[in-house]
């Protein structure tokens, strides 16, 4: 008997994301979270809600959590909480998602920028000297990018010595720790985010704001909900900002009793990739000294044409992502609006924005898919 001859098998392609996969692991919880809430008859600030707060709150080891509907607003809300006000310079990273900056314009400050070290973190130590020459300044927002931790102790040090309001953005490294202090603990505030692609995602848009201050966090709770102390009494001009009660009780029932695993997985992913990718033309930039990292991207800084390895990427069946493409002050929003102010050469961050690119890395991707992923790495020839 004759076969006929078999087509080649093409491998699944591998995603940067992969919803699908976390929807089949999901979807029982999710579905009786949303009936859970469809039978309460509440869908707004509720039970939900609070729940989720106090949930995510001991988990991070933070007193107080405030859901929003963004991380964008939740930056905002963590700024304003801080004391910032229309017109106060903020000094921040010109590397990030542009939510970051976003985020302080929004709420009336006005974002200095300076460049970012080795490891894509904001440099401290250009920062130091900025803020030796311009002592106006009084916050600064640092992002704790690809799910590192930067230097908390370096950060402190610099908060005590120019007495600065500290606002962190760990939208990408919720969990990850620096020599053992969980990010997001230092600051007068913090924000996360629970956008899709997040290391804990929801099935839309929400963040929240973490504190350890009681004071700021009734304010944040009052900025998200209108800036209402009680009901139809406006105390401050707010945001509409809540988080919906689907959501963190999505959140709270099938996304967050998932996070450590999650994040085990993506450690492991890197730990091979780290281990094994090597290519003279690909180097993997170092994590910050001290970082217990929880790997939200895996960055590899491209020397040659980086559109070249992405397409060499594809035609081996394998998705990537460039973050960023460029850096936060040469974005046209804040060049048309002579917005924003750099405070040093942001040279690393211009290196990062022309080479980087992010390899897949999510729970989901199989031993085999990163041995794919690596042996086409290791298979360029730049
Ligand atoms: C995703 C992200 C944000 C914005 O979060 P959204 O929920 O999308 O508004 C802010 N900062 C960083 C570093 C991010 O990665």
């Amino acid at each position: 008997m004759t076969h006929p001859r078999a087509a080649p098998v093409q491998p699944r392609p591998i995603l940067p994301n992969d919803f699908r996969a976390q929807w089949a692991l999901v979807r029982g919880r999710v579905v009786t979270a949303v009936e859970r809430v469809g039978e309460s008859g509440h869908l707004i600030l509720g039970a939900e809600v609070l729940a989720f707060e106090e949930e995510l709150a001991r988990r991070w080891g933070v007193p107080f959590c405030i859901g929003c509907a963004s991380g964008l607003d939740a930056l905002e809300i963590a700024l304003r909480c801080a004391g910032l006000r229309p017109g106060d310079e903020v000094l921040t990273t010109p590397l990030s998602a542009f939510a970051t900056t976003l985020a302080i314009v929004r709420a009336g400050g006005v974002p200095l920028f300076v460049d970012v070290d080795e490891c894509g973190q904001l440099d401290l130590d250009a920062a130091g000297e900025a803020l030796e020459r311009r002592r106006s300044i009084r916050f600064v927002v640092p992002v704790h990018l690809f799910g590192h931790a930067m230097d908390l102790e370096g950060l402190g040090a610099l908060r005590d010595r120019f007495g600065l309001h500290v606002v962190e953005d760990c939208a990408q490294a919720i969990g990850a720790r620096s020599r053992g202090r969980a990010v997001g603990t230092l600051g007068d505030a913090a924000a996360t985010s629970f956008y899709p692609t997040k290391n804990l995602g929801c099935m839309g848009d929400g963040g929240a704001v973490l504190t350890r201050s009681a004071q700021a966090a009734e304010l944040a709770r009052s900025l998200r909900d209108y800036g209402q102390s009680e009901k139809y009494e406006h105390r401050f001009l707010g945001l509409n900002s809540r988080l919906d009660e689907i959501q963190a009780a999505i959140l709270r029932d099938a996304l967050l009793p998932e996070l450590a695993r999650f994040t085990a997985r993506r450690v492991e992913i890197a730990a091979r990739y780290r281990e094994e990718i090597r290519n003279p033309g690909l180097r993997v930039p170092p994590a910050p000294e001290g970082s217990e990292s929880v790997w939200h991207l895996f960055p590899v800084l491209v020397s040659g044409e980086r559109g070249s390895f992405q397409e060499h990427l594809r035609r081996d069946g394998i998705g990537s992502g460039v973050h960023y493409p460029r850096t936060i002050p040469e974005q046209p929003a804040l060049l048309e609006a002579h917005v924003g102010e750099r405070l040093t050469p942001l040279l690393q961050a211009e290196a990062f924005a022309r080479r980087e690119v992010s390899l897949p890395l999510h729970p989901f991707l199989t031993e085999r898919e990163v041995g794919r992923v690596v042996a086409s790495c290791n298979s360029w020839r730049g």
